[in-house]
């Protein structure tokens, strides 16, 4: 494997203001906001703060762009198709700065944004450019003197309203399937981590994309978010973050035009390991699922639900992984584990752990924040004794927090682990092809893996059952979103 070089400490910060019509603008009012290093709470920047007026701006931008006539309309799907294969060249290019980027903003380990998140942000790019000339409609057969055909054309100016936790992965699932099908968006990403989007932002231009085809407007949920969920002339939304902001969206969308949505909301996912195992490599797997990026996934398997024949050893051994984990600054090459978003999400991680131990769960280690770190750091911590109904085990926490459960047979955690409010994602650890069968047929969620975790890859449907969302991103299924269906029945001459 390529080794992973060393990151750009102190990336130079280009780009800071709103970009709208392949220009970079100050918010017209002159609002910035800051945006601070989790890994030691400093500021990096301000960054010019997107409201109602700026999003109205971004919008007619957009919509110009979508007119028909206009460049972006007239280009040839193979011509769409380089544009964003020359976006994915030049993310490659940058793929260093930009992984140091991400990790100054967001504070996730930079070898795992060098080695995971660009290569997969590249990739859907490229997948998505493949697929700008091949969603093809249908010929339909009907009875009577008809040729009847649908096409799939695209939805037209679009929003997209992304979290922090993944940023340019989630940047990448949402700006490829979009402007592949031939749409115009308005992107806003969280408040908490603008950097990225705005450079590659920056990309789009030196990639060749008409202006208005993509623009960014940083600003806050209540504000930025707010506008471009009641939108009129957004056409479809695309969303991921939080269930309860989810609903407001979903709100939004009904007071005002009925907008079409994507919504990729949490989820508090199982992952099931029976005793059949190699328990080191299932302790590990378990591990990884929990504590990469400090827990901040929404994929993570939060919910380690253990065979009762092995519960006590893989508890033990859990617990002296978690303890060896290296703590430290995320710019580091051997850093495992780095701080929490900010000290809100510090504080609230902190406050479940308290209150799961007065709920009677007992704590094995960490739980605390880390002493001596300027940043938002919380300890790796393992848990076992919860109640299946106990507010730590039903809630998101969002934290390197892993929760281990004991069962006893296949049913009764089938049973256990689909009762939540969401379903995201289903693990099974097995070597017993049946129980994977089983777990894989029986789990109500959107993604199942066996065998392995955060398996995830542009060409494969990802999204969630129940209260973990609706519609799918990636894979074929995005694209659906991003289009709508035409049917034309043309009247032909009777056969003679
Ligand atoms: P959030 O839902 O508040 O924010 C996500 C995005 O929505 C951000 O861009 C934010 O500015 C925007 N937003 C906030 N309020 C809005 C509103 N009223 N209208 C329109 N947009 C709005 O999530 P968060 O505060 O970043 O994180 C809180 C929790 O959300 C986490 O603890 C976690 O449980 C969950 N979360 C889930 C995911 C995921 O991938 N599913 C990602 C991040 C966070
Ligand atoms: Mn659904």
């Amino acid at each position: 494997m390529a080794t992973v070089p060393c990151a750009i400490r102190s990336p130079e910060i280009k780009f800071t203001k709103l970009f709208i019509n392949n220009e970079w603008t100050p918010s017209l009012d002159g609002s910035s906001f800051t945006v601070a290093n989790p890994a030691t709470s400093d500021v990096i920047c301000q960054v010019s703060e997107a409201k109602q007026a700026d999003v109205d701006k971004a919008v007619f931008a957009a919509t110009e762009a979508f007119k028909v006539g206009s460049k972006w309309r007239q280009m040839v799907p193979s011509n769409r198709s380089k544009l964003l294969n020359n976006l994915a060249d030049l993310i490659e290019r940058d793929r260093l700065y930009i992984a140091s980027l991400e990790t100054l903003n967001n504070g996730k380990v930079f070898k795992r944004v060098y080695e995971r998140d660009l290569p997969m942000v590249i990739h859907t790019f490229r997948y998505y450019a493949g697929w700008t000339d091949k969603h093809h409609g249908k010929t339909i057969p009907i009875d009577g003197d008809y040729m009847v055909y649908t096409t799939r054309e695209p939805v037209g100016v679009c929003g997209a309203i992304i979290p922090w936790n993944v940023p340019l992965i989630m940047l990448a699932w949402k700006v490829a399937p979009c402007l592949a099908m031939g749409n115009t968006l308005v992107l806003k990403p969280s408040e908490v981590t603008p950097l990225t989007a705005l450079y590659v932002a920056s990309l789009v231009v030196e990639a060749g994309f008409p202006p208005g085809v993509l623009n960014v407007v940083p600003g806050f949920g209540a504000e930025a978010g707010s506008a471009l969920s009641h939108h009129m002339d957004i056409m479809k939304l695309s969303f991921t973050g939080s269930v309860n902001t989810g609903r407001l969206i979903q709100k939004a969308s009904a007071d005002s035009n009925f907008k079409n949505l994507t919504l990729e909301l949490g989820g508090k996912s199982p992952l099931i390991i029976f005793p059949d195992v190699d328990l080191d490599v299932a302790v590990g797997a378990a591990g990884v699922a929990i504590f990469t990026q400090a827990g901040q996934i929404c994929c993570a398997g939060s919910r380690t639900f253990v065979h009762e024949d092995i519960f006590d050893e893989f508890v033990g051994k859990s617990v002296e992984r978690a303890k060896m984990k290296k703590i430290g600054d995320p710019m580091d090459v051997d850093t495992d584990h780095g701080p929490q978003i900010n000290k809100h999400q510090q504080d609230r991680i902190l406050a479940m752990i308290e209150q799961g131990v007065k709920d009677g769960c007992t704590l094995l280690c960490g739980g605390k924040k880390v002493e001596g770190l300027k940043g938002h750091y919380v300890q790796p911590t393992v848990m076992i004794g919860m109640s299946d109904h106990m507010e730590i085990a039903r809630q998101e926490i969002f934290g390197p927090v892993q929760l281990i459960f004991k069962f006893k047979t296949i049913a009764e955690v089938i049973e256990r682990s689909n009762a939540s409010q969401y379903g995201l994602i289903a693990g099974v650890f097995t070597n017993n092809i049946n129980n994977a069968m089983t777990v894989a047929r029986c789990a109500r969620a959107g993604t199942v893996w066996v065998n392995c975790f955060f398996a995830l890859n542009a060409n494969a449907p990802f999204g969630g059952y129940k209260q973990s969302g609706s519609g799918r991103d990636l894979g074929e299924e995005a694209l659906d979103a991003y289009t709508e269906v035409k049917t034309v029945y043309i009247k032909t001459p009777p056969l003679v």
